[in-house]
């Protein structure tokens, strides 16, 4: 039997609701992002019809139907990049995103910081960082920032730079886990990005570093044990994208 999109949204929900009461967090301590890359607005408005606000897409070429979407759903919604951006791509980025979850470098976030000014708006941004040491990843390399001075004097650095910027309002951390045959050996790489937030909240007290975006369809239960407030979720409620898809993305 084909489950409908407000099917699979209700069972996402449940399980994000158990992985909650498990760790005696409050329910609306995490957010869903509903990640629709790859799928067309009309299952996109399916899902803002089942309740859902927030949308992530991880390509610039893909929010041209970002508008029709917004004028079609009738409540205000909020979309979340979270994929790589190259620095050319970063104007059109401003223009259809409040969220980024995957600035990694000084570089980029300099960009960023001077379209939003243009453009008078604040970005939310989450600094991505590699807490795996997987060489394919993006990311600021977070992989030994407690044993290796040197990485965690690169990492200090570019973070000391990013929230002295304005027009940019940093708001905590995101990491991809690693594929792995099981979902709870995901755990310590969730594990790691809680810690290394306490371990830059510590230090950069200046802004507020509460967002924690962990978690896809294979391991959002356990990143939510973890303390992820944002899990980012495509297959559960999409149902598969096309392969090609999946492979350019990890
Ligand atoms: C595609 C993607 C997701 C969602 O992955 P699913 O496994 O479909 O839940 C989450 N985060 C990022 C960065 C992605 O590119």
């Amino acid at each position: 039997m084909v489950s409908t999109v407000a099917e699979r949204v209700a069972s996402v929900q449940t399980q994000i609701a158990a992985a909650c009461a498990r760790v005696h967090r409050p329910v609306d301590s995490v957010t869903l992002i509903a990640v629709s890359k790859t799928h067309p607005a009309s299952l996109i408005l399916e899902a803002v019809a089942a309740g859902l606000r927030d949308f992530g897409e991880n390509r610039v070429e893909e929010s041209g139907k970002i508008k029709p979407v917004n004028e079609r759903a009738g409540v205000p919604l909020t979309w979340h990049m979270i994929g790589h951006v190259q620095s050319r791509k970063a104007r059109e980025v401003t223009r259809h995103f409040r969220w980024i979850h995957s600035l990694d470098s000084v570089k980029l976030a300099e960009r960023y910081a001077r379209f939003a000014q243009a453009d008078n708006v604040m970005l939310n941004v989450l600094l991505e960082v590699n807490v795996s040491g997987e060489a394919t990843k993006e990311g600021l390399e977070a992989n030994r920032w407690q044993s290796d001075p040197a990485q965690r004097a690169d990492l200090w650095a570019a973070v000391r730079q990013i929230v002295a910027l304005p027009g940019l309002r940093v708001r905590g951390l995101m990491t991809i886990a690693p594929i792995v045959p099981e979902p709870e050996q995901a755990r310590p790489y969730f594990v790691a990005l809680r810690k290394l937030r306490d371990g830059v909240a510590n230090d950069f007290p200046v802004t507020d570093w509460q967002t924690l975006s962990m978690g896809m369809t294979d391991d959002y239960s356990i990143a939510i044990e973890e303390g992820a407030t944002f899990v980012r979720i495509g297959r559960a409620i999409f149902g598969a994208r096309e392969q090609v898809q999946d492979k350019a993305e990890r």
